[in-house]
């Protein structure tokens, strides 16, 4: 199937690596210019020589951006639509927010979290917007986690803030449906990245248990059986950006391998 995306500008936050990586991976493979943007311009050239290379696509340009940081997300926007005159698709991911039980956090924990997870998304959504809505054309995908259908005990900022990224694609999506402007959310489940085996390594230091085991009780749960890869929530990002996407409107779509049970 040709998605379409040879003209398309699409902008990927937190791209460096894992998640944001294989979404930016996959556009690019697509034909798609791709802005990348994360805190560090190292890893984000390195991010940019590895698409360029895995690709063939030399349109990427790497920017550097704190999603915590409102002037710097809205300096993202700009540079990108400076760079290639347009951005046509935003898919938005984040760094993790810090894990812990409601006891354990404080409220500069929160204060970050809701910067981070879901203020980020509304500076750059209004900057990107307007200019969608003039050329009638846009693709807004939120990619967040399981955690908004099954919240995980210790990881109570993303159970609660991550929540409102859903109320934000909905509303956007009734507002905007006229303009052919979709917005879409994804919900992964365990995707296999550095920060995925960071967390492993660190529950081994804590319980004792290997890594090899802490996998294998975490992959009990997922029909799949296995881990998801970056490039698997690329492909749904690059699908619900093309024209073939046009009537997926206001979703918030699981790609878990079956983790979740609920049917709706
Ligand atoms: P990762 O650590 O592999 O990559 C995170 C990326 O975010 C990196 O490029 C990093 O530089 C960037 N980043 C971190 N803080 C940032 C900030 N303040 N501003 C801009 N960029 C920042 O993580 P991942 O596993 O790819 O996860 C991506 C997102 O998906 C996270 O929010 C994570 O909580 C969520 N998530 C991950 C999984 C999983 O199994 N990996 C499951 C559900 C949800």
């Amino acid at each position: 199937m040709n998605l379409g995306l040879k003209n398309r500008v699409s902008l990927v936050t937190a791209a460096s690596k894992g998640i944001g990586l294989g979404i930016a991976k996959v556009l690019a493979e697509e034909g798609s210019k791709v802005v990348i943007s994360s805190r560090n311009m190292d890893e984000l050239e390195k991010a940019r020589k590895l698409i360029s290379s895995d690709t063939g696509n030399s349109d990427i340009l790497p920017v550097v951006c704190d999603l915590t940081v409102r002037d710097q997300v809205e300096h993202l926007a700009h540079v990108a639509m400076d760079h290639f005159d347009k951005v046509d698709i935003l898919a938005y991911n984040t760094g993790p927010p810090k894990p812990g039980t409601f006891s354990e956090l404080n409220i500069e924990d929160w204060d970050y979290a809701v910067n981070l997870l879901l203020m980020s998304a509304v500076w750059l959504t209004k900057k990107l917007v307007p200019h969608m809505v003039e050329r009638r054309w846009g693709r807004l995908i939120y990619v967040t986690s399981l955690t908004l259908r099954s919240p995980i005990t210790n990881l109570v900022l993303s159970n609660t803030v991550r929540l409102s990224i859903a109320g934000l694609a909905k509303s956007l999506a009734l507002e905007l449906a006229g303009n052919g402007v979709t917005s879409n959310g994804i919900l992964q489940g365990h995707i296999l990245t550095d920060r995925a085996t960071q967390l492993l390594m660190d529950r081994s230091r804590r319980t004792g248990k290997t890594p090899e085991d802490l996998m294998r009780e975490q992959l009990k749960d997922v029909p799949a059986g296995r881990y998801g890869k970056p490039e698997e929530i690329g492909y749904l990002s690059a699908f619900l950006a093309s024209d073939k996407a046009a009537y997926i409107n206001g979703t918030m779509i699981n790609v878990d391998g079956g983790l979740i049970k609920s049917i709706f």
